[in-house]
């Protein structure tokens, strides 16, 4: 038999005047604004169901590209790729195209570990060094002799754990920085100076769909991509950078895109460039940033995982409740009352809620959310 609360969900209703406006928690896919979903639907007959290489699409595509470079003002000479299969895939292509020989790879959670796991597993790549630290922390770089990409992870959505991403002192001369920046990109602040390859999907704070990568890279970065394309090296067309670098300069992919997702993609990047770019939506992530752990700070019940107030994500608040509470009953009681996605993530194994704070959600709705996890546990005790 399973514990006692394991398949019965007490039926506590959440009075409706502490609801949040939207109920949309989740880190991915997650919260889609209702006005990017009324602009598709209204323009959804004159670009849904047209070719990728006419120039409406191309257009989108080129709105796309351009409204990354303002939102992370990229300097001269960086440019943004994007190919499909969303940041899963972009490893891939990164083991095939970006990494020379030997990578460096901070491994903190399942996704930085997933980056890892594939570059080790490559014949044609060297074993690669991986500094490790526990759930709720972040290891830190170290320089190492013949390492060509340090592979670091702006925010660790598994834990919660956010890191400022920047160069790896002492490291070779050319050695790149690629960032996995999925649910970074568009909610933390970074400098674009300090990265080669920063690269993201947009179904996080892009409030998009998924099964797009983007990547946005430096002259270094695509010098990279370029001359291992020049090698002898065989490299699947499908996740060849140097064939996505070809495609993306003519606001084009290699193989059909899905329109719906690159378009929410620009709706949501115009949108946060319009109210005041990247800082504007940073300072949107920091409020429901502070509601959420000042509120755990205060509680009786809630802690905060992250001990370290500096890597506490203002994107994905992981919330550790305490013994008396269990986590999947409260969030399983949302989900009934239409607040979803606040479950833990499966692997890390914790009782634990785990609440994004995108650019998309509300900050007064993150302030509601807390209302509504008081009331619930306290009609559960
Ligand atoms: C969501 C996420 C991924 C996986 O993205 P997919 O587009 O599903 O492949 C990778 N890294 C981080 C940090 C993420 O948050």
């Amino acid at each position: 038999m399973d514990g006692p609360h394991s398949d019965i969900r007490p039926d506590i209703r959440i009075p409706a005047e502490l609801l949040p406006s939207d109920g949309r928690f989740g880190c991915g896919p997650s919260k889609v604004r209702q006005e990017a979903v009324d602009a598709l639907a209204a323009e959804a007959g004159e670009f849904l169901g047209t070719s990728h290489r006419q120039a409406t699409v191309r257009f989108m595509v080129s709105r796309l590209r351009n409204g990354i470079a303002e939102l992370f003002a990229l300097p001269d000479g960086y440019e943004v790729l994007l190919g499909n299969g969303g940041t899963t895939v972009f490893w891939d292509a990164a083991v095939f195209g970006l990494i020379e020989r030997r990578s460096q790879h901070l491994v903190f959670g399942e996704f930085s570990s997933k980056f890892a796991a594939a570059a080790t597993a490559a014949p044609f790549l060297d074993e690669p060094s991986m500094p490790k630290s526990d759930p709720g922390t972040a290891p830190v770089a170290v320089a190492e002799e013949g390492v060509d990409l340090y592979a670091l992870t702006h925010n660790e959505t598994s834990t919660g754990v956010a890191v400022e991403p920047g160069r790896v002192d002492g490291a070779d001369a050319g050695a790149l920085v690629a960032v996995d920046a999925t649910s970074a990109a568009g909610g933390l602040m970074f400098d674009p100076t300090e990265v080669d390859a920063y690269y993201f999907a947009p179904q996080k704070c892009l409030a998009s769909d998924g099964g797009l990568w983007l990547a946005a890279c430096s002259p270094a970065a695509i010098e990279r991509i370029e001359r291992i394309k020049a090698s002898d090296r065989w490299i699947p067309a499908s996740i060849d950078l140097g064939i996505a670098l070809d495609n993306s300069r003519l606001d084009q992919t290699y193989n059909t895109p899905a329109l719906a997702t690159i378009f929410l993609a620009v709706q949501q990047i115009e949108w946060i460039n319009h109210q005041g770019g990247l800082r504007w939506a940073a300072s949107r992530c920091d409020r429901s940033a502070e509601a959420i752990y000042g509120w755990a700070d205060a509680s009786e019940f809630a802690t905060p995982f992250v001990t370290e107030p500096a890597h506490r994500s203002h994107v994905v608040a992981t919330i550790d409740l305490d013994d008396r509470v269990e986590a999947t009953t409260v969030s399983s009681i949302l989900r009934a009352n239409g607040i979803v996605d606040t479950e833990s993530y499966r692997k890390l194994g914790r009782n634990q809620l785990r609440i994004a704070l995108f650019p998309a959600i509300e900050p007064d709705d993150v302030v509601a959310l807390t209302k509504c996890i008081d009331h619930v546990v306290s009609a559960l005790s």
